[in-house]
């Protein structure tokens, strides 16, 4: 079994071939070192995922790998960032080559995929946690926030809602499913699509943006609150997958898009005169308006106002 320097050469140590420019010191150094971009500020956020709370202890290495790292970035796309690089803090059970060399190889095609290197991290004996923290760079004074959505804005998001919630429960046997269902689905939870490319986009044109991560009404929510403003969603506008929506059910099928979490799309907001640049970018989706006021209201294809007491996942 290695010891924890051998593990860390071993399996979290990438080729210094395969290294951006842009890292100066990566792995095995006290601090990873990078070199911003001229003129950028630094934008980081991390994220912790719990076997057993977050993904399922006996979940295929690779896709707890790419989840971990797929969900950290999506804050840094959420904020109009560019990846610099990610730390990796590691807490194992126990040192199993077999995991590890999984684990190992899901990281390093995650993070080529995404451009966005291993450059750092700790290892440390206990249940299985793993914490990723993701740093990227945005020029200066562009980040998009939480806090510029006005009345009159449109309100956009970026593919289907509720397939993390359906995910779920397929993995926890409440959902029957075809395999192809089941497999887009899991696809779904495990490699949540990160486009850095569409929060680029978004720095001049968007007024405001999150990332789903705890579902909508709750995440939009968050955007209403720092803004001061309210928004009305439209049911019929909802992008929701036909994959599972029959299966799944009416009632269900909305409560899982309202309120369901880990879909890791976009969500923005934008002034009408803006929309015509979000042309060509595939799977958007306008649902609703900013309005004066305050929270989230949802009307149905004929206007009437929809409960919105939709569960959203709380830690605590
Ligand atoms: P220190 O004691 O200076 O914090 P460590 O002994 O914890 O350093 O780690 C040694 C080197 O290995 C550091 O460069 C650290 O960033 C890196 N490292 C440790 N664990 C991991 C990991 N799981 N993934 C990537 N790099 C790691
Ligand atoms: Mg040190």
């Amino acid at each position: 079994m290695p010891g924890e320097f051998e593990l860390i050469r071993r399996y979290f140590t990438p080729p210094l071939s395969s290294l951006p420019a842009a890292v100066l010191t990566g792995v095995g150094d006290d601090c990873a070192v990078l070199r911003l971009p001229p003129a950028c500020d630094l934008a980081l956020s991390v994220d912790t995922q719990v076997a057993g709370v977050h993904f399922h202890h006996d979940a295929e290495p690779a896709l707890i790998a790419s989840r971990a790292l797929r969900c950290a970035a999506s804050d840094l796309v959420a904020t109009g960032a560019e990846p610099l690089g990610f730390t990796l803090a590691l807490t194992l059970p126990a040192a199993d080559e077999g995991w590890l060399q999984a684990f190992a190889d899901g990281l390093q095609q995650t993070a080529a995929q995404l451009h966005c290197p291993l450059v750092g991290g700790d290892t440390t004996r206990g249940p299985l946690t793993i914490s990723v923290q993701v740093h990227g760079s945005i020029p200066y004074d562009k980040a998009l926030r939480r806090s510029g959505a006005r009345a009159g804005d449109q309100v956009w998001v970026s593919g289907t809602l509720g397939d993390g919630a359906a995910a779920l429960a397929v993995m926890e046997h409440r959902l029957l499913v075809t395999d192809e269902v089941r497999g887009y689905l899991l696809q779904r939870f495990y490699r949540p699509d990160i486009d850095f490319a569409l929060g680029v986009h978004l720095r001049q044109l968007a007024s405001s943006a999150i990332d789903v991560s705890d579902g909508l009404v709750a995440d939009l929510g968050h955007i209403c609150q720092a803004s001061g403003v309210g928004a009305r969603i439209r049911l019929d506008a909802l992008p929701v997958s036909p994959l599972w929506r029959q299966v799944a059910g009416e009632q269900q099928a909305l409560s899982w898009t309202l309120g369901g979490g880990d879909d890791y799309r976009l969500c923005f907001t934008m002034p009408a005169r803006q929309v015509a640049t979000l042309q060509g970018w595939p799977g958007l989706a306008c649902i609703g308006h900013i309005v004066e006021g305050q929270g989230v209201s949802v009307v149905d294809a004929d206007g009437v106002s929809c409960d919105t007491e939709h569960h959203s996942y709380r830690h605590f």
